[in-house]
Formats: structure tokens, C-alpha cells, sequence
């Protein structure tokens, strides 16, 4: 049986997430967020006390880590570490810079690629991140490059963390949304950048559901509907 792969990439606060989730249940595929995987590295980081900047620290840490991803009944995805669930964890404010500068370190790159490419073997997916239609499955049969403006994916992001109780000055949102783009689009190994072959969407001026529907026509026009078929 043939699985599906559709590729989401873009830069953070773009609504990958929410918007990849949704699409998956959707097609009946499976949703991989694969910057939930960068954040377990950097969790772990953090908890060690070690700087998710310092590459051959956080090399060494490696060996050490078992990260796991599983699927509840629901269809969520969980991030385990060393057996232990850190899903919730993983979004805290603090956990996206670490996994924003652990994510440049090419030797985390390579211990997470395989992982990634065996769920997308194993199973029809909606994978987002950062580079994977560039890199993680460059023969992906949709690839999507979603964005917006910063200002509007700050203030996402901003709304997001107030719901999680996080109190965070919106303009401290909007100038971590920046370091990271920068971080991401600027580091040698996988820098986030639009694949040749993806479609780009633009959401800065619409809602979630006009996003979704935006979504929707792109993948019914390319991939046509695939539902049931994953
Ligand atoms: O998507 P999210 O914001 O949760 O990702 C956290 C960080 O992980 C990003 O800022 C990025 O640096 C990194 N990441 C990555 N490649 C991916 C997914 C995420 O470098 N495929």
C-alpha cells in the first residue's frame, strides 16, 4: 500500500502545527511534529544544565538519550525521554530557544534524520518542520511552504503561551519569533528554506479556517483526496 507524505516546512508561529494536526485528521493520516523532537533534545539540555548552543556538550549528551515518539488512541503525538512523557513540558517558553540552538548542531540533526524517515516509511504522513522537504523527505509527494508575516505569527505564538499560562510581554514574542527565523534560516546544516518544488501560502491575512480551506485546495489539487487510502 502506498504511503503518503505531505511536507509542511516554514518558520515558527506560521500555524504549521495546528493546521497540519487538523489536515491529518482530515486525510486519516498520521501528524508528525518534528519540532517536538528538536524540543526533547533541548529539554534535555536544559535539565543537564548543559548550553544548547555548545555543540560538542551537547554531542556528548547523545549516546545518553532515548527519544521516543508514540501515538495515544487519539492520534497525538507524545515525546518521551528516557521513558519518561515530556510532551507537556516541551512547550514551555524556555525549551524553544534550546531547541532552536540544539537544532543547529549537525551531529543532533543526524541522530534524529533516521527516526523521522522511518515513521514517514511506516505510515501515510503530514510531517512539519523545517526541513523536510528539503532534507527528511525530499521525495515527499506535496511539499508546502507556509508563512506569514512576524508580527502575526508573534502574536500567535503570544496568544498560544497566555492560553498554556505563560505570561510573556508580546513585544519578548515577537523578538524571540525573530532570533529564531534568523537561527534557523542562517545555520549551515539544514537551514529553513523553501524547497524548489513547494507551494507557498501565505497566511498572514487569514483566519485559522480560511488557512485550513487555503490548505485544503492545495492538497485536493495536487495530491487530489487520498482519505481512507493511508
Ligand atoms: O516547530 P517548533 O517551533 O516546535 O520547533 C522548535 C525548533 O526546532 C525550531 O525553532 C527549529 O530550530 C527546530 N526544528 C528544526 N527542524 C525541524 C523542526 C524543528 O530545526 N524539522
Amino acid at each position: 500500500m502506498k504511503h503518503w507524505g505531505i511536507a509542511i516546512d516554514g518558520p515558527s508561529g506560521a500555524g504549521k502545527s495546528t493546521l497540519a494536526k487538523r489536515l491529518a485528521q482530515e486525510l486519516g493520516f498520521l501528524y508528525v511534529d518534528t519540532g517536538a523532537i528538536y524540543r526533547t533534545v533541548g529539554l534535555a539540555a536544559l535539565r543537564r544544565g548543559v548550553d544548547a548552543a555548545d555543540g560538542p556538550a551537547v554531542t556528548a549528551l547523545l549516546p545518553g538519550l532515548t527519544i521516543t515518539v508514540a501515538y495515544g488512541e487519539d492520534g497525538l503525538q507524545h515525546m518521551f525521554l528516557n521513558g519518561e512523557d515530556v510532551t507537556a513540558e516541551i512547550r514551555r517558553n524556555e525549551v524553544s530557544a534550546c531547541a532552536s540552538k540544539a537544532a543547529s548542531i549537525s551531529a543532533v540533526r543526524g541522530f534524529l534524520l533516521e527516526m523521522q524517515r522511518r515513521i514517514a516509511q511506516e505510515n501515510s504522513v503530514i510531517m512539519d518542520g523545517r526541513d523536510i522537504g528539503t532534507v527528511v523527505l525530499p521525495q515527499a509527494d506535496l511539499k508546502i511552504f507556509l508563512t506569514a508575516a512576524p508580527e502575526k505569527r508573534a502574536q500567535r505564538r503570544w496568544k498560544e503561551l497566555l492560553e498554556r499560562g505563560q505570561r510573556v510581554e508580546l513585544d519578548q514574542v515577537l523578538a524571540e519569533v525573530m532570533e529564531r527565523d534568523r537561527r534557523d534560516s542562517e545555520r549551515e546544516t539544514s537551514p529553513l528554506r523553501r524547497a524548489e518544488d513547494a507551494v507557498l501560502a501565505d497566511t498572514t491575512g487569514l483566519d485559522l479556517e480560511e488557512s485550513f480551506q487555503l490548505l485544503l485546495e492545495i492538497i485536493g489539487s495536487r495530491i487530489g483526496c487520498v482519505k481512507g487510502e493511508g
